[in-house]
């Protein structure tokens, strides 16, 4: 295989040994270290595009792992977040401002009666299930395989995928994606494979008196974009509403992304809870639980517990209420998506002319390539199928000039500021990967 014109990245090699000595592995989040010669650091990012301290610039597609829904450096959500910085900061008492993106969110998510704020998508998560929990007295709860929830215990429960298809048999075991773990919490968790509507009623069947909630990513947003078909998300509603079962949409990735009012707003299906954070602020660090006004009301003294020092910080809180007004009020939405719908035209332009078989799955504005006739719909399917072309060829990408994940477990995230120039460089990079991969 040939390989690809590495630009220069020493800088960046020096500051990761630098690094090293302070930073585990040389980072802040785990997921930013690509190997000890293959870390970048960031200089800066404007639009589409970022550029490292080395210089070189890239388009990037991770977007931060979303947020960056309008593209990098924002005037418009900058200069709001600057009038929150003004406001001073954080107070432990309430602000204005809270109500007003409420309201936003509440206009823009049909079904959100109450909103509360978190910092992360994680602790939005987090307080979704304990709200729940609280909400019914129940503790037990259930995933889909391949989903990602955060960082928290409970949501840190996989299935053993390589064992299983090993095995070729039965379910696969649960295991945990970290150590650190207490193995007591498995007990709690269920686990059943997406878009199985049999496997669900049967899972329903056996646990579903005990459940207190059921999560759902609709787009797994850590798996390349695999989605919830509309029967199965419609199909889980029933049957939490049969069993008493909170059902709990995760959009911290699709919210305000694929759609004003969410993924549950294409399929129309209204949760009890749902969870946003991602590109509510185009980067700013909020997030929010919100949903059913019955269940909300839990958030109180002597039922769910919930808070933070940092809960609707100012700076955020502005930098979303600008954020959100603008993917209200004008065609962002429209605009990004049609930026990835161009895009995956020009990926299969160049994918056809040399009789590669593609297939993409999610949607435009966040979407997974994959290397086979049909994309897969459940992480089995694609936890055993062969990436390796996707990955070789996003290593290629990445030399050239466009970021994507390294893996294909990310899916391609799309931003306002991915205009013409971003996209005919990214073809043209994208061209010459398929090639060199090829070799
Ligand atoms: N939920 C989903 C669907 C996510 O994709 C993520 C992060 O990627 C999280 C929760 C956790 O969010 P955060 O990284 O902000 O804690």
């Amino acid at each position: 295989m040939r390989a690809a014109p590495r630009r220069s990245i020493e800088k960046s090699n020096a500051q990761f040994q630098k690094a090293l000595k302070r930073l585990p592995l040389g980072v802040a989040s785990t997921f930013r270290y690509w190997g000890d010669d293959r870390t970048i650091y960031v200089d800066h990012g404007k639009g589409g595009r970022i550029w490292d301290i080395d210089g070189n610039g890239y388009v990037d597609y991770r977007l931060g792992y979303g947020p960056a829904i309008l593209g990098y450096a924002d005037e418009r959500v900058d200069a709001a977040a600057r009038r929150g910085m003004e406001v001073g900061g954080v107070f432990a008492l309430s602000t204005e401002r809270e109500l007003a993106v409420a309201d936003r969110i509440a206009k823009m998510v049909p079904g959100v009666d109450l909103v509360r704020y978190s910092n992360s998508g994680t602790e939005a998560v987090m307080a979704a299930l304990r709200l729940a929990r609280a909400h019914t007295g129940r503790d037990s709860y259930l995933l889909i395989e391949g989903a990602y929830h955060g960082l928290f215990d409970a949501a840190m429960w996989m299935a053993n995928v390589e064992e299983w298809s090993q095995r070729g048999g039965g379910d696969p075991e649960v295991v945990a994606y970290s150590k650190g773990i207490p193995q007591e919490l498995k007990t709690l968790a269920h686990l059943v494979p997406m878009n199985d509507l049999q496997r669900l009623e049967d899972t329903f069947k056996r646990h579903g008196n005990d459940m207190a909630a059921m999560l759902i990513e609709p787009i797994q947003g850590n798996c390349c974009g695999i989605s919830a078909s509309g029967d199965y998300v419609r199909l889980a509603r029933k049957l939490c509403d049969q069993y008493g079962v909170l059902l709990i949409i995760d959009e911290v990735k699709t919210g305000f992304r694929v759609a004003r009012g969410g993924v549950q707003s294409l399929h129309g299906v209204t949760p009890d809870i749902c969870t946003f954070a991602k590109a509510m602020a185009n980067g700013y660090p909020i997030a929010v639980v919100a949903g059913r006004e019955e269940v909300m009301r839990t958030f109180r003294y002597g039922g769910a517990a919930h808070g933070g020092t940092y809960t609707a910080h100012s700076v955020s809180l502005a930098a979303a209420e600008e954020c959100l007004r603008i993917l209200d009020e004008t065609p962002a939405l429209e605009t990004l998506a049609k930026y990835g719908e161009n895009l995956k035209a020009g990926m299969s332009r160049i994918l056809n002319r040399r009789g590669i078989v593609h297939s993409y799955a999610g949607h435009d504005s966040m979407f997974g390539l994959f290397f086979a006739e049909k994309a897969p719909d459940n992480y089995r399917d694609w936890k055993t199928s062969d990436y390796s072309f996707y990955d070789q060829m996003a290593y290629h990408l990445h030399d050239l000039g466009v970021i994507c994940e390294p893996d294909s477990r990310e899916p391609w995230f799309m931003c306002e500021a991915h205009d013409a120039s971003c996209l005919e460089d990214t073809l043209v990079a994208f061209e010459t990967a398929v090639d060199m991969t090829l070799e």
